[in-house]
């Protein structure tokens, strides 16, 4: 079924307390937990409980749970006191995602006014 656990999956295992994660914050549908390679001061990492390849995905599927992912991203900056942060969501191991259970990079605490946009 849609959204369920893979047995084979890094970030299913930390949902399920498997591997261990410095989280930062947890609901019910999402869990936030440090990058254990940050790029930035604040580098976290949000997840849905529920396994999807990439956010997209999740979106479609379950578009509530992609909106929670969106406002915990929010409450993980302002938490750390963060005002200017970026979103980043690799899509396919071409942009750079190796991790495939939807997840959205939240990224701060040092100037990032490079655009790549
Ligand atoms: P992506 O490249 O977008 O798929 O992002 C995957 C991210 O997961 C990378 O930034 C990794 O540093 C991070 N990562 C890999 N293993 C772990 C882990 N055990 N705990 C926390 N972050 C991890
Ligand atoms: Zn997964």
């Amino acid at each position: 079924m849609a959204g369920e656990p893979q047995p084979d999956c890094l970030f299913c295992k930390i949902v399920a307390g498997e591997i261990p994660a410095t989280v930062v914050r947890k609901t019910e549908r999402v869990l936030a937990f440090r990058d254990i390679a940050p790029k930035a001061p604040l580098h976290v990492l949000v997840i849905p409980h529920v396994h999807y390849p990439n956010a997209a995905e999740l979106a479609a599927a379950e578009p509530e749970i992609a909106g929670e992912l969106l406002a915990e991203a929010g409450a993980v900056a302002r938490d750390e006191g963060v005002e200017d942060y970026r979103l980043i969501f690799n899509t396919g191991a071409g942009a750079g995602q190796t991790i495939f259970h939807a997840h959205v990079h939240v990224l701060g605490g040092k100037p990032m006014t490079e655009s790549m946009v």
